[in-house]
C-alpha cells in the first residue's frame, strides 16, 4: 500500500473549504488582459505571501517562468531551479498524468481545477501536494499562463483519508448508532492515534466524539482488557484485519461488550503510518445471549447442575488431567431407587424437590474439583478426578450413597432414599468419555439388577480379584455406615470350676445377598482399606453397651474385643477407649483388648506406649494367637499385658500322634505365662480330652466350641 487509494483522494476537503490559505483575489480575472511581463509582477505582487509559480503556456514545454519565495521553501528548491523548467519535474511518476490532466481542464475550461498529487522535496521527501490551477487569459481571451498554488497537505491527507473511509464505513450505519466507526494512524514510532471517530460514539458509550479523539481509545476499555488491545494494535501493523471482542466502560459505568472490525487500509512508507479503518459494533446482548444459550445447552435447568452434554467435557478435561499427574479418574452414574414412585405417587413437584435436594446433597459429598451432572431424569454423574489410585473412590462414593439416604422431609412426605452406583475407573490413557459414560452404564445396569443401594463396578479392565474386592470393600463400608455387623460372643470359661466371668465379642457381617460372614471373609479387607479403627470403633461401642447391659442385669461379664494391627497404630486408640467407657459408664476393669501376635513385634512394641496407657485405665490387655510367631521371652516382658491366649493350633494338635511332644511344648507355654503372671486361656478347645488335659496342665481359662460357639448376646447369660 504505497499510494494512496482513489476514495482517499477524492476525499480531500475540497480546497476551497474553510481554513484553507486563499490567494487573496481571483486570479484569473485580476490578471486577465495582462502581458507577460506585467502577469508575472501582478502575481508577484498580489500573491507575495503565497506559494506559487507561473507557467508559461505560449512556451515550449509550457516551462515556470515565476517562483514565489514560499514555493521554494516549501521544494527546498531555489527559485532560480524551479524556474525555466515544467511545474512536473517535481512530480511523482504515477500522478504526472493526473497533474498533467488537471492543468489541460484548468486551460480548456477556463476555471480554476484543483489536483492532488505527490510531489518531491529537493532532499528526496515525498509530500502530498495540493495544486490549484487559476488560468490567466490574455485579452483576446486565449489561455496564456496557468498560475498554481501549491501546499503541502500530507498530515490532512492522512487524517483526511482515514475520516474518508470511516465516513464510508458509517455511511448508513452511523444514522442508527449501533456502529461506530473510526480511523487510526498507527506510527511506526508505535503512536496509535484515532484520527476520525463517527457520532455514534456518544450512542455507544455517553462520552463525546472529541472525548475519544483527544484521549484514545484505551482509556475507554476496560482495564482488563487493555492488553487485549494493545495486542491487537500491534498486530494491525502486519495483519490485514482483525475482529476482537472486549469491554468499553461507558460514561454511566456500565460495560459494555463490543465487536470491533479493523481492516488495514493504507501504509505510507514515507509517512512511517498505517491507517486502520474499523468499525465496532456492541454486542452485549448478542454476548448475554450466548451465555444464555450456552446455559440452557450445557446446564441442567432444575439444579443448575451440568448436563450431559457438559458432562462428557468434563470427563474429557478429567481424562487429560489424570493423563498428565498418572492419576485415576472414577466416573459414576447414580440412579435414585424408586424415584419413579415418588413422582407417580406424589406429584412432579414433589419429584422435582426431591432432586433438587440430592443434587445439594451429592454436591456437599464431592469435593470442589469433582464434577456432579444431571444426566437423566432422577440419574447423576459424579467425575471423581485425580485419584491417586483405583480405591480412592470408595470413600467418596460411600459418602455420596450415604448423603443420598438421610432421611427426606418434604411437607407431610417423609423418605428414606436410597441410590445405586455404576462405577467405572478409567484406566490411564482413556480417551473416549462416551466410551467411559456406557461402561459405567453398563455397571449401573448391572448394580440395579443385584446390587440396589450399592454399587457395581465395570469390570473389563480391572480383573475379577480386584473388583470383587473393590465391590466388597464399598459394600464393607455400607455395612459400617448402615449397622449390617452384628457381634457374636464367645464365652470364656475358669477352667477349674466352668465359671464364665469373660466372653470375647466376635464380628459377624450379615451381608445382604451372602447370607452371615465371618472375619476371615472381610477383616483382612478391613485392613486393607484402612478402615480397621472405623470397625474397632463399632465393635467397641457394640460390646462396652453390651457390657454394660450385663452390669445392669448383675451378671457382670469382661468383654473382650479384638485389636486390629491398623486399629492398634491408629493414634485413635486410647481416646476411643476412653470415650467408650465414659459414654456407658463402664467399669474399666470389664473391658479387655486383644491383641494378636500376628500383629509382629515391630507394631506391638510400637504400641507398648499405648497399651499400657489403656491399662493405666484398668483396661486388660491380652495377647492372643500366642505361638504362632514364637515371640521370645524378651519380647512378651517388654509388651504391658494382663492375659495370654494360646493358639487354637496347639490346642487341636492334642488329638493327633506325638501327643507327648504336644503337650510338653503347651506345659511350657503355660509356665511361660504364668512366669509373667499373665492369665493364660487357651483357645478352640473342642473336646473333654483336651479340656482336662488342659486342667492338668493349670490352664486357667478355656475358650472352645465344646463350652459354646459364639453366640448373639441374648444366648449368654445362659452359661453365666
Ligand atoms: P480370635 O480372636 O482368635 O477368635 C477366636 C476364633 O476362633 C473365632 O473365630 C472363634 O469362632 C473361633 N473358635 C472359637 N472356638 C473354636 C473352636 O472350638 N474350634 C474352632 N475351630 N474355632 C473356634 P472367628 O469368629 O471366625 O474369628 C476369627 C478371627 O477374626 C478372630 O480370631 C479374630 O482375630 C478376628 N476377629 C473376630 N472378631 C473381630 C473383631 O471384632 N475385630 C477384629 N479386628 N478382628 C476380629
Ligand atoms: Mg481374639
Ligand atoms: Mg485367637
Amino acid at each position: 500500500m504505497s499510494s494512496l487509494t482513489t476514495e482517499a483522494r477524492s476525499a480531500l476537503p475540497p480546497a476551497t473549504g474553510a481554513g484553507e490559505p486563499r490567494p487573496a483575489l481571483a486570479p484569473s480575472s485580476a490578471l486577465r488582459s495582462a502581458g507577460t511581463e506585467s502577469v508575472v509582477e501582478a502575481t508577484s505582487r498580489l500573491f507575495a505571501h503565497d506559494c506559487f509559480c507561473l507557467t508559461d503556456l505560449r512556451l515550449v514545454g509550457h516551462p515556470v517562468v515565476h517562483a514565489s519565495p514560499a514555493l521554494a521553501d516549501l521544494t527546498g528548491y531555489a527559485v532560480e531551479a524551479l524556474t525555466g523548467r515544467n511545474l512536473g519535474f517535481l512530480l511523482r511518476n504515477d500522478t504526472d498524468q493526473e497533474a498533467a490532466e488537471a492543468a489541460r481542464s484548468a486551460v480548456e475550461s477556463g476555471r480554476p481545477v484543483t489536483v492532488l498529487v505527490r510531489a518531491y522535496r529537493e532532499d528526496g521527501a515525498l509530500f502530498w501536494c495540493e495544486q490549484r490551477h487559476y488560468p490567466i487569459q490574455d485579452g483576446e481571451g486565449r489561455t496564456t499562463h496557468l498560475l498554481t498554488l501549491l501546499r503541502d497537505v500530507s498530515d490532512q491527507v492522512h487524517a483526511a483519508s482515514a475520516q474518508a473511509v470511516g465516513q464510508e464505513l458509517s455511511g448508513s450505519l452511523e444514522g442508527d448508532g449501533r456502529f461506530f466507526s473510526y480511523a487510526l494512524l498507527l506510527h511506526d514510532d508505535g503512536r496509535a492515534e484515532l484520527a476520525w471517530a463517527s457520532e455514534a460514539w456518544r450512542h455507544l458509550t455517553g462520552y463525546g466524539v472529541d472525548d475519544v479523539v483527544e484521549q484514545g481509545l484505551e482509556r475507554f476499555v476496560h482495564s482488563e482488557d487493555r492488553e487485549l488491545l494493545g495486542e491487537r494494535l500491534s498486530g494491525l501493523r502486519h495483519q490485514e484485519r482483525r475482529v476482537d471482542q472486549y469491554r468499553l466502560v461507558t460514561q454511566g459505568g456500565r460495560v459494555l461488550w463490543v465487536e470491533d472490525f479493523a481492516t488495514r487500509r493504507w501504509r505510507s512508507d514515507e509517512a512511517g503510518v498505517t491507517a486502520v479503518y474499523g468499525m465496532m459494533k456492541d454486542v452485549t446482548n448478542a454476548k448475554r445471549e450466548a451465555a444464555e444459550l450456552w446455559r440452557l445447552a450445557h446446564v441442567d435447568a432444575l439444579t443448575g447442575l451440568p448436563n450431559a452434554h457438559l458432562l462428557e467435557d468434563r470427563v474429557q478435561q478429567a481424562l487429560l488431567q489424570a493423563r498428565r499427574n498418572g492419576t485415576h479418574v472414577a466416573l459414576a452414574l447414580l440412579d435414585l431407587d424408586h424415584f419413579r414412585f415418588v413422582e407417580r405417587t406424589f406429584s412432579q413437584r414433589h419429584g422435582e424437590r426431591l432432586i433438587i435436594e440430592v443434587a445439594r446433597r451429592l454436591r456437599r459429598a464431592l469435593r470442589r474439583t469433582d464434577t456432579l451432572a444431571r444426566c437423566g431424569t432422577d440419574t447423576f454423574a459424579l467425575v471423581l478426578c485425580d485419584l491417586p489410585n483405583e480405591r480412592s473412590a470408595l470413600p467418596v462414593l460411600e459418602k455420596a450413597l450415604a448423603a443420598v439416604r438421610e432421611r427426606y422431609q418434604d411437607g407431610t412426605l417423609t423418605l428414606q432414599l436410597s441410590a445405586t452406583l455404576g462405577v467405572d475407573i478409567l484406566p490411564a490413557g482413556t480417551r473416549s468419555p462416551s466410551a467411559a459414560l456406557e461402561r459405567a452404564d453398563e455397571a449401573l445396569r448391572r448394580a440395579k439388577a443385584n446390587a440396589r443401594g450399592g454399587f457395581r463396578f465395570y469390570d473389563a479392565k480391572l480383573d475379577a480379584g480386584m473388583r470383587s474386592r473393590l465391590e466388597l470393600e464399598g459394600e464393607l463400608r455400607r455395612a459400617l455406615s448402615e449397622d449390617q455387623l452384628v457381634l457374636h460372643y464367645q464365652p470364656r470359661v475358669q477352667l477349674d470350676d466352668g465359671a464364665i466371668h469373660s466372653v470375647e465379642a466376635l464380628v459377624r457381617w450379615g451381608h445382604p445377598v451372602k447370607g452371615l460372614l465371618k472375619p476371615a471373609d472381610f477383616v483382612p479387607l478391613v485392613e486393607e482399606a484402612q478402615l480397621g479403627p472405623r470397625l474397632f470403633e463399632w465393635v467397641l461401642e457394640r460390646a462396652c453397651r453390651q457390657a454394660q447391659r450385663w452390669q445392669k442385669q448383675r451378671a457382670p461379664k469382661r468383654v473382650a474385643v479384638n485389636v486390629s494391627p491398623t486399629a492398634l497404630a491408629s493414634g485413635e486408640l486410647v481416646r476411643q477407649v476412653q470415650d467408650t467407657l465414659s459414654r456407658y459408664d463402664l467399669h474399666p476393669g470389664l473391658l479387655e483388648l486383644e491383641i494378636s501376635e500376628r500383629t509382629g513385634h515391630e507394631t506391638l512394641e510400637a504400641a507398648a506406649g499405648t497399651l499400657q496407657e489403656v491399662r493405666a485405665m484398668g483396661v486388660h490387655v491380652a495377647l492372643d494367637d500366642f505361638g504362632i510367631a514364637h515371640s521370645s521371652l524378651t519380647q512378651l516382658r517388654g509388651l504391658p499385658l494382663d492375659g495370654l491366649k494360646i493358639d487354637r493350633s496347639f490346642i487341636s494338635q492334642l488329638d493327633g500322634d506325638g501327643r507327648a511332644e504336644e503337650v510338653d511344648l503347651l506345659r511350657a507355654i503355660i509356665a511361660l505365662g504364668k512366669s509373667l503372671k499373665l492369665r493364660v486361656t487357651a483357645e478352640g478347645i473342642e473336646t473333654k480330652e483336651q479340656n482336662l488335659l488342659l486342667r492338668q496342665l493349670r490352664c486357667d481359662d478355656g475358650q472352645g466350641f465344646l463350652f459354646s460357639h459364639p453366640v448373639p448376646a441374648e444366648y449368654v447369660p445362659a452359661f453365666a
